[in-house]
């Protein structure tokens, strides 16, 4: 149905609108041009409006207005997802926080931020008071801390103090619901994890509290490596080492084949060396490059930010996470990368050997993480796209030797191992029923709807038994 979308806007008012086409276009993309399928299938997905709503009272406006309307409804922080994950597949509204950016409170092990503050303003705040976060994306420039934890899992310090999900990383969050007349819901201790990664789909994010710990004098370090597995064997050591011995709060092994591709490193770091790039504290500079060496490396960089604003480089978490491709991707389009679990993150044998079996189109990024107490260790691989029924076969290699495929190239929150979440869809009914947040995102939802939030919740107790 054609709608009056200078009439909406109108109806909007006074939240500020953007409905110039092109810029209404920008702000429909995200990163999904990382992949080249999703490229493909996402491109031409655009909203009709954008709204920009500086208060929560603003934004509760926009939620009615498109209720009623009956308008698809996605929010958008820094728009910095790699999976679509922000595009509107049935146009609509786009509601950017970005104007929602107050931090509100810090306090004792905790900030509370409105949904659109940025992770680097967030993190610039808490830095004099003597606390940072637990843990941020390498994007935080851009993404918000809304965004982030709606759409993100991991980040710089995941290796020190888990992923999101985990600690008490997230302390709390608020969400309107889509109604005539919002409600703002209040999700505090396990329960964050209702609406903890679900994409947008289960309610408006307003309002985020967040666990902090106490900050360090950061070292940023590049440490060189003649031999691919000798580096991931010091990623893993360093890994598992105790705090006590190195609080690393990140820890990246990178192919030297990549490494060819950044050349901001170039004259800091000897050419053809497969990196570790990690942050290690002060104190324990000398204990890091004790493990460096005992695995055969050798320290190039190690910088304070006096030493990294001189030699004018980025920060060494420029060289990890999804950064890696996007060095890649800045001298050449035809790349992308997949996200792949690795099994047993302590059997650097295994992994050395699928590096080996995999072809010259598929180079190693190691990412190394520690949930529940344990080292966890993923593959981003830079992979030179060919076509499709290429990158099938590079994700059958890796589960052929029981490695876990999470694919990257999918705009679907349950992935390729269909894993609903139905603690997230009960909450979509109770806080969306008319299912106009985010459509289309999730495969389940629509044989869901019809249920009631209770019957919703009951499947995934069936599954679990
Ligand atoms: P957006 O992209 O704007 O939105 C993400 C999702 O959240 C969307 O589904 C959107 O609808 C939803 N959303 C946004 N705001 C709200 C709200 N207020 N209420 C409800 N839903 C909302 N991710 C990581 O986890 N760790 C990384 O280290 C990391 N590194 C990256 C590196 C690069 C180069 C790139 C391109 C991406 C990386 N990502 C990473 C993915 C992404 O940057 C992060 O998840 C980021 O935190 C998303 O924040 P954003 O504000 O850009 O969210």
């Amino acid at each position: 149905t054609e709608r009056d979308w200078a009439a909406i806007a109108q109806s909007l008012a006074p939240v500020e609108v953007i409905d110039e086409p092109v810029l209404v276009k920008k702000r429909s993309r995200d990163f999904f041009w990382y992949s080249p399928i999703l490229n493909q299938e996402l491109r031409k997905c655009f909203g009709d409006l954008v709204a920009l709503p500086k208060t929560r009272q603003e934004l509760a406006q926009c939620l009615a207005v498109a209720y009623s309307e009956e308008i698809p409804v996605v929010l958008r922080g820094g728009g910095t997802g790699n999976y679509g994950q922000a595009v509107p597949l049935e146009g609509g509204l786009i509601i950017e926080t970005t104007a929602m950016n107050r931090i509100l409170e810090i306090g004792d092990g905790f900030v509370r931020a409105e949904a659109g503050a940025l992770m680097a303003d967030i993190n610039a705040a808490l830095q004099p008071e003597g606390w940072e976060m637990a843990m941020f994306p390498s994007t935080q420039d851009i993404a918000t801390v809304g965004g982030f934890v709606a759409g993100g899992s991991a980040g710089i310090g995941s290796v020190a103090n888990g992923p999101l999900r985990e600690n008490g990383n997230i302390i709390s969050i608020k969400a309107l619901s889509m109604e005539a007349e919002p409600v703002e819901h209040s999700f505090d201790g396990d329960d964050v994890l209702q609406i903890h990664h679900a994409w947008g789909l289960n309610g408006a994010i307003t309002e985020v509290t967040l666990r902090t710990v106490p900050t360090q004098d950061w070292i940023g370090c590049m440490a060189g490596f003649d031999d691919y597995a000798d580096c991931y064997r010091a990623g893993y050591a360093l890994a598992s080492a105790p705090d006590e011995d190195i609080a690393r709060k990140l820890c990246s092994t990178v192919d030297s084949r990549i490494c060819d591709y950044f050349p901001r490193l170039e004259n800091h770091v000897p050419k053809g060396k497969h990196l570790l790039v990690s942050l290690v504290p002060r104190d324990q500079l000398p204990a890091f490059r004790n493990l460096i060496e005992a695995h055969g490396g050798t320290v190039h960089l190690a910088m304070d930010e006096e030493e990294r604003t001189r030699l004018r480089l980025p920060h060494v978490f420029e060289f990890a996470y999804n950064h890696t491709t996007l060095q890649v991707l800045k001298s050449d389009r035809s790349a992308t990368y997949q996200q792949i679990g690795v099994p047993d993150p302590s059997d650097s044998d295994r992994v050395a050997a699928m590096r080996n079996k995999l072809g010259d189109d598929v180079w190693s990024h190691h990412e190394f993480t520690r949930a529940g107490g344990k080292v966890l260790t993923a593959d981003l691989p830079i992979i030179w796209f060919k076509n499709p029924e290429r990158l099938a076969e590079i994700n059958a290699t890796y589960e052929s030797d029981g490695f876990t495929v999470y694919d990257a190239h999918l705009n679907a929150i349950e992935g390729n191992h269909m894993q609903p979440d139905y603690r997230h869809l009960a909450w979509k009914k109770r806080l969306d029923p008319k299912g106009l947040l985010n459509p289309g995102k999730s495969r389940v939802w629509e044989k869901l709807r019809h249920l009631s939030p209770e019957e919703i919740e009951a499947m995934g107790h069936k599954n679990e038994t």
